[in-house]
């Protein structure tokens, strides 16, 4: 048997919480920590962002000037039709 945090009373180790005050077993707590673990992924997906920040801005510039140059053929190729 296991006693509940909150109020004291005894508890069946199957419970998930206490059924008098409602309060979660401590063994429910694991559960409660996995979930700043479900966040890490996003937290160290953002810290690899960080660390491909130049690569991602180089990307960028060159898809900029990819742009520029589609842009100034294409005014060039029509104003050779003009
Ligand atoms: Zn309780």
């Amino acid at each position: 048997m296991e006693r509940c945090d909150s109020c004291g009373r005894e508890l069946a180790s199957t419970w998930k919480f206490c059924i008098y005050c409602g309060r979660p077993m401590h063994r429910a707590v694991p559960a409660l920590a996995a979930i700043p673990a479900a966040i890490r992924p996003d937290l160290s997906t953002e810290e690899e962002a960080k660390k491909y920040d130049a690569p991602f801005w180089v990307g960028i510039g060159m898809g900029a000037l990819g742009l520029v140059l589609i842009v100034y053929a294409a005014i060039q190729i029509y104003t050779s039709y003009a």
